[in-house]
């Protein structure tokens, strides 16, 4: 104990209008029993090394390996089967010999036999589409129409590649072993590091209804549509065969896809020619290479407008895509794109397709401008005219704010079957508006919502993962985790008044819940995707944004890992290690807590109480303790007696009265006061000067006790009110925790007297339980719901801009029989 502390000690003692000091809340901290929060995570990061570093930068000798491609493809529509012509370059960077090659054939996940579909499991937690039911459920699952759909399709079926043939330059057919969704080329000789190598790969399959399988990609068929048979929209992805990634940290990324991690990709050059019926308009990665060959006069007229436009321009009107999507042809078109130093390649066709566009002029060197793109169907109607683009647009200004310069030329949201996907310079989104009997078209805030927060979010993909490439099959936080972040950010900025569902307080059902798994968990085997791989680490970085660090040390931070990683690879340590490193601040804690445990935040503020300075002079202290003796209220009995009008015996004998009736117990005599100058002779010079300044100053000092009863660690974020009516914020950083992570007590030393503390007001921190972050307690509202509303039923999810027009009806009177 120093000495200071001790003087503390020696001269506080407590006011007497509280009980005295009990130390009882306060967990002491007992040999086995302690845990410390803050241990160093280095212990558990892979070792730096050459490769990437100690700072989370890519190393000295930082390599990834190039796959290029050249791919002619055919889409035959009224068979919706796709065949393709495809040449692979694979250029090995790494200084490791290669004696064959992964190629991943995810169309095959689809096959019965393949790993993804034979564990299915019923009715379980994480399944992709309608689930029957939750872990809780003690009734058996049933079966949902979605399912026995998904059966019958599969039934009726084949899904998978229908032909693999891989051959050399010279058209020599190659060694290879398909291994379910992945493929096993043997090279013919080993490929040295830094040599090249060039096959080729022809291919062909079924092109999956989307709506039945959930495959993130698809056809959606319109039966409706006036053109005999109807019309489709087909959206391809994982559509041709990819070399899987060949990294530094696991050699060859290998590890099957089972519907769930995402595609772990290399960068290359692509060229594709796409060849469609000649009514199609084509969405696609790249830029396009021969628009005389595929568009009109008009249409290239349209799109040199566009660049300059304030508002979208329509290449393709609304009145064109539905006098367009009426007849058919047998006629084809191809189109050809190009796309550079992009993982990855995805495309659309329909002739259903109306198509808006709009310049993004964001200056700089590399690509000072950017075409945002809209495809949609009449099913997207206003809500996709007015905001699909425009949140294309947004998404570019305030993503680059955050990272770099966007550097493709083009960013495009396409509508169709598939809810919200990504894949560079191309989305996929799904909202749509609803078609009523008065021939109008609306949509509910939800949809509105969904519509401009789903742009945004997969927009933002192709910043993360598209270009900083993350290990999306390993680790969906991220990619889904650090752009759920950024797309609040941007969904804040957008409008504030719509529900994003992006606050601490969205999260603390989930973080109290007993299904979880650390965010640190291989993403097939996550529990609860949406809140464990996107909410919860989106929290999280919103807390240290705006608690933790504030946003200048961390904007300058996250803006370097953006920018070190872009083009490259990055793993959960080069992030952690980045942040860190950038900031200057301690954060192992912080990634421990939230990202390798299941803790929660509950911080409780158990209890508040006065010390007083014992001033230790006679003159001051027994009034004091007069006072004090006066304010406590009078004895009920006494007060019964007086009211029953029983006199005392000292009012009836006045005239019998001794020194005690004058001068009460706490009356100052010479003997107090000579010990009290006797004690001020005693001390040391700068004792004195302490207790005299204390004595002059009367401030107020309280002791606030603390417990964390869920287990992470978190700043103490207090807000005081006092008796005056004013208030005061104070943040106490995480690091109160580190000798006591259960239990710790505050002093407060103030002019003011206090009335209130309360933790974490504008509930920052995702505390799980506000009942108790208040002292003294208080009473919290709670609503009573009488109904269990339906899902349909919530505020948001009603189509007001229709239920507008509703009539006044009179109710149905029910009859009742006698
Ligand atoms: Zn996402």
């Amino acid at each position: 104990m120093n000495f200071s502390l001790r003087v503390l000690l020696l001269t506080l003692t407590i006011s007497s209008s509280f009980s005295q000091i009990v130390s009882a809340n306060v967990v002491q901290q007992t040999k086995g029993d302690f845990e410390d929060k803050f241990r160093q995570l280095d212990e558990i990061l892979p070792t730096p090394n050459v490769y990437r570093n100690a700072a989370g930068e890519p190393g000295v000798q930082y390599w990834q390996q190039k796959v290029d491609y050249k791919i002619d493809v055919v889409l035959d529509e009224d068979k919706r089967s796709l065949s393709a012509k495809q040449v692979i370059t694979y250029h090995n960077n790494s200084p490791y010999k290669l004696k064959y090659l992964w190629i991943q054939l995810e169309q095959n996940r689809f096959k019965p036999d393949s790993i993804a579909e034979k564990t299915v499991t019923f009715g379980g937690i994480g399944r992709r589409g309608p689930s029957t039911r939750s872990a809780s459920d003690s009734k058996p699952a049933g079966i949902s129409l979605g399912e026995l759909r998904r059966q019958q399709f599969y039934a009726d079926n084949n899904p998978g590649y229908k032909k693999i043939v891989v051959t050399d330059a010279s058209g020599e057919e190659l060694n290879y072993v398909i291994n379910g969704a992945q493929l096993r080329l043997d090279l013919a000789k080993p490929l040295a590091g830094g040599e090249s190598t060039t096959f080729n790969i022809d291919f062909a399959f079924d092109i999956l209804e989307e709506d039945a399988v959930r495959a993130r990609a698809g056809y959606e068929h319109f039966p409706d549509d006036k053109r005999k048979g109807g019309n489709d929209i087909f959206l391809l992805a994982q559509w041709y065969p990819r070399v899987a990634a060949y990294s530094d940290y696991e050699a060859w990324h290998n590890k099957e896809f089972l519907g769930r991690g995402e595609f772990t990709l290399e960068f290359g050059d692509y060229d594709v020619s796409i060849t469609v019926p000649a009514d199609h308009i084509v969405s696609s990665t790249g830029t396009l290479e021969n628009p005389d060959d595929v568009l009109t006069k008009v249409q290239k007229e349209r799109l040199e407008k566009a660049k300059t436009a304030k508002r979208p321009v329509f290449i393709v009107t609304a009145e064109e895509a539905l006098e367009n999507e009426k007849a058919g042809t047998s006629k084809t078109k191809t189109w050809r794109f190009k796309a550079e130093n992009v993982r990855d390649f995805a495309w659309s066709s329909s002739r259903k397709f109306m198509w808006d566009a709009k310049g993004h002029q964001q200056g700089g060197d590399e690509m000072p401008l950017v075409m945002a793109m809209s495809f949609y169907p009449k099913e997207g109607g206003d809500l996709w005219k007015k905001y699909s683009t425009e949140a294309v647009v947004h998404t570019l200004e305030v993503y680059s704010r955050f990272s770099f310069d966007y550097p493709y030329p083009v960013a495009q949201s396409v509508n169709g079957p598939v809810g919200g996907m990504e894949y560079p310079m191309i989305t996929f989104n799904g909202p749509r508006t609803k078609w009523h009997k008065d021939k109008t078209r609306t949509y509910t805030l939800k949809e509105k919502r969904f519509l401009i927060g789903v742009v945004i979010h997969e927009i933002g993909h192709i910043y993360f993962p598209m270009l900083v490439n993350s290990d999306e099959r390993q680790w969906t936080w991220m990619d889904e985790g650090i752009n759920s972040f950024l797309d609040g950010v941007a969904g804040r900025e957008w409008d504030p008044n719509i529900p994003w569902q992006v606050e601490p307080r969205d999260i603390v059902d989930y973080m109290k819940s007993n299904v979880q798994v650390p965010i640190m968990t291989q993403s097939d085997s996550v529990l609860k995707l949406g809140p464990n791989a996107y909410t919860k680490p989106a929290v999280a970085l919103n807390i240290l944004r705006e608690v933790i660090l504030g946003r200048e040390l961390f904007d300058f931070a996250f803006k370097e890992y953006a920018q070190r990683w872009v083009y490259k690879r990055p793993t959960p340590a080069d992030f952690f290690r980045t942040m860190e490193e950038a900031s200057g601040v301690d954060l192992d804690w912080f990634w421990y807590g939230w990202f390798y445990t299941t803790d929660h935040v509950d911080i409780s503020i158990d209890k508040v109480y006065k010390l007083r300075l014992d001033t230790q002079n006679p003159d001051i202290d027994f009034d004091r303790r007069r006072k004090e003796e006066l304010d406590k209220p009078p004895s009920r009995f006494v007060e019964t007696n007086k009211a029953e009008g029983r006199e005392l015996w000292i009012d009836k004998n006045p005239d019998i009265r001794d020194f005690y009736d004058e001068n009460d117990r706490f009356i100052v005599t010479n003997k107090e006061r000579n010990k009290y100058q006797q004690m001020l002779a005693d001390l040391k010079p700068w004792e004195r000067e302490a207790l005299e300044r204390a004595v002059k100053e009367d401030k107020n000092y309280y002791v606030m006790e603390f417990s964390n009863l869920g287990g992470l660690v978190m700043p103490i974020l207090l807000r005081y009110t006092y008796t005056d009516g004013t208030q005061e914020d104070e943040m106490i950083p995480a690091e109160i925790w580190r000798r006591s992570p259960k239990a710790v007590q505050k002093l407060l030393v103030t002019d003011k007297e206090l009335k209130s503390v309360e933790v974490d007001p504008g509930w920052e921190t995702a505390d799980v339980d506000v009942e108790n972050n208040h002292y003294p307690r208080q009473i919290i509202p709670s609503r009573i719901e009488s109904f269990k509303s339906k899902k349909d039923e919530r505020p948001v999810a009603r189509d007001i801009m229709h239920d507008i027009k509703t009539k006044v009806e009179k109710p149905k009177v029910k009859e009742y029989k006698k």
